[in-house]
């Protein structure tokens, strides 16, 4: 990886974000097995046996992460060829079908802006792909919530051209960057990350994950906000904001509260584990760090220089 200075300590939150979404994304995957296992595992807080690897959400966050390090700042030109370059590398990895498809398309030279608009007849991709990926973008820009949002903003237009695709990345951001910066108290993330997300139907959805009180069962959330089932940014996100809200300072709390959510399990787990582990306290426990597949896999030679 080729880095910039880091005087902030940026990089720094960012790599910390990435580990927290790499784990849970790595964790949450482990999940999708049968309902009578799944069950057993949450009940007794049991972690998946054997290696945990790393899918789609945790690949593209690296390449999010690396252009980061190199540039200072989201260059959505280089972000598209990284994005197809790993995607080349490893297609296996988890994509959602439009994704395939898109990647596919910008791996192969197209230019992204239009591959991006094209798909969904026009009206761009609302999927949850671009928040999935823009936790360690609020690392970077802790210290500035409207960089921490245009940042994110520029990340999922890459392949999100719908506003709400879009709106997701913003959130996850800022309540990331909140995070980083201090934030303990859950009303105050989700006054920062209203102050920053545009109107449409996720705002609406995080709105109401905001009055949702956090004592409450899981699964009366999940039925008011969703749970990623539609795979779309609107269903996602709300619900990740409000179990990360939930269990700010404990990792391993939040991501359980979050696998027991059921739905897109490892994009939820991979959303909180990459804001959650930018508060103080919440370690990673090693046993979990130990158990995700090493991010050296998915690294590219033209970064390493090998
Ligand atoms: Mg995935």
């Amino acid at each position: 990886m080729i880095t910039t200075p880091d005087p902030k300590g940026r990089l720094r939150r960012a790599l910390r974000s990435l580990e927290g979404l790499s784990v849970g994304d790595a964790f949450g995957d482990r999940f999708f097995t049968s309902p009578h296992v799944v069950e057993q595992l949450i009940e007794q807080r049991a972690l998946p046996a054997g290696l945990w690897p790393i899918t789609d959400d945790t690949v593209m966050a690296l390449s999010i992460v690396d252009v980061l390090a190199g540039q200072g700042a989201i260059e959505c030109d280089l972000l598209a060829a990284l994005f197809g370059a790993r995607y080349r590398l490893d297609p296996a990895r988890g994509y959602g079908g439009t994704a395939h498809g898109i990647l596919t398309r910008i791996a192969s030279g197209e230019p992204w802006a239009e591959v991006a608009g094209e798909v969904f007849g026009g009206t761009g991709s609302m999927g949850n792909g671009g928040a999935m990926r823009a936790a360690p973008i609020g690392g970077y820009f802790f210290d500035d919530f409207y960089q921490a949002a245009d940042a994110a903003c520029q990340s999922a237009s890459v392949t999100h051209a719908h506003p709400d695709g879009q709106a997701g990345a913003i959130a996850v951001a800022v309540a990331a960057a909140w995070v980083a910066s201090g934030g303990t108290q859950p009303a105050e993330m989700f006054a920062a990350v209203l102050d920053h997300t545009p109107d449409g139907e996720t705002r609406a959805v995080i709105e109401q994950a905001a009055r949702l009180p956090l004592s409450y069962d899981v699964r009366t959330a999940v039925s008011a906000l969703g749970n990623g089932t539609r795979v779309i940014s609107q269903d996602t996100v709300p619900f990740s904001l409000w179990c990360a809200a939930r269990h700010l300072g404990d990792y391993e709390e939040a991501l359980w509260t979050t696998v027991s959510g059921l739905g897109d399990r490892d994009t939820t787990c991979a959303i909180v584990g990459g804001i959650v582990a930018l508060g103080a306290g919440a370690e990673i426990p090693p046993a979990w760090l130990a158990s995700r597949e090493p991010l050296e896999a998915m690294a590219l030679a033209l970064l390493t220089g090998h």
